[in-house]
């Protein structure tokens, strides 16, 4: 097994990641990053992009292809590897993947969440054509359009979507309608359309939407901390979010977080960017003072 090793480590190279690795390249820190898939891998899959400073509309895949540029000319040392465990040695870490052992001083973890799906047929095809997991990103490009919505944790999509929608129908609920809001007992059973989504299908009965929003729940991609989360309780929330401080340091001196995958509500590129900038200040600012 191969060792490098690093004064800094960033799991994951989403926009909180990549941020992180050019503040700390920028500061000449011996900084690397590792990343599972690809760079922004996941801003690759999004539609259109309408609340990202700079850049008044975008389509995800666009934006990825910016991230990815940038962060491959900033020269930052990059691994395609997936990190399995953190282990804690006296003057450092150990990040483990199935092929190698990264040592690093700091961590910096920016891994991001999984949305959940329904594993409904044609759920995938029409990902991206219709299919949205975040409300809040793409709930205004269905202004006065008739939208399903469905999974276990809709309520608030519910209320950001109610003002904007002319309809909503919610699928695998049985309440009262009211407003703009229709009420289906039945679960969806299959999503129709040619290349867009057009309608849904229940046991019951056919509807055309414009659109479907899925909230059904996320899953932080945190699993490479369960070993260090026995040995530091409240390093994870009970559902698995990263729990940090004001300087993002986790219960753990020298491992930081940012992005999704820290235990706060908002999930969006301009505060993955935001807090990993914040947290490699920190980073830089103890570096300096250790080196002093
Ligand atoms: C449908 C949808 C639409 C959205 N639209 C918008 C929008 O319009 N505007 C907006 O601001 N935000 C939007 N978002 C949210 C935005 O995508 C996220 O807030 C942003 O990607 C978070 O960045 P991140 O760097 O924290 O995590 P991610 O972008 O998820 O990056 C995490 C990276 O870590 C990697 N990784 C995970 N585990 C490991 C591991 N064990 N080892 C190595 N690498 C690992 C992953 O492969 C991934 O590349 C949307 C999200 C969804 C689902």
């Amino acid at each position: 097994m191969n060792s490098l090793k690093f004064d800094c480590l960033i799991i994951g190279a989403g926009p909180s990641g990549i941020t992180g690795g050019i503040y700390l390249q920028n500061a000449k820190i011996n900084v690397a990053i590792v990343e599972k898939s690809a760079p922004s891998s996941k801003i690759a899959t999004l539609n259109e992009i309408n609340n990202y400073l700079g850049e008044k509309s975008i389509k995800g895949i666009d934006l990825a292809m910016k991230f990815q540029e940038q962060l491959f000319s900033a020269n930052i040392p990059y691994f395609s590897d997936e990190v399995i465990d953190i282990k804690e040695h006296q003057e450092h870490f150990e990040v483990v993947t199935n092929t190698t052992s990264y040592l690093s001083k700091y961590v910096l973890i920016s891994t991001g969440i999984i949305n959940k799906k329904l594993g409904i047929l044609n759920e995938d095809k029409f990902f991206g054509q219709g299919i949205s997991y975040c409300s809040v990103c793409d709930g205004a490009l269905y202004k006065d359009k008739v939208i399903a919505l469905a999974g276990k944790t809709i309520n608030n999509d519910l209320k950001y979507l109610q003002p904007i929608a002319k309809t909503i129908h919610v699928f695998g609920k049985k309440q009262k309608n009211h407003d703009n809001v229709i009420f289906h007992e039945e679960e969806i059973t299959e999503f129709l359309g040619k290349f867009f989504l057009q309608q849904i299908k229940t046991s019951k009965e056919i509807i055309d939407v414009d659109g479907c929003f899925i909230n059904n729940g996320v899953i932080p991609g945190t699993s490479f901390l369960k070993n260090l989360n026995e040995k530091y309780p409240g390093l994870l929330s009970d559902k698995g979010f990263i729990n940090v401080d004001s300087n993002y340091e986790t219960n753990i001196k020298k491992i930081y977080a940012v992005g999704d995958a820290i235990n706060y509500p908002v999930k969006q590129i301009s505060f993955a960017s935001g807090t990993a900038c914040a947290a490699s200040h920190n980073i830089i600012s103890s570096i300096k003072k250790e080196t002093k």
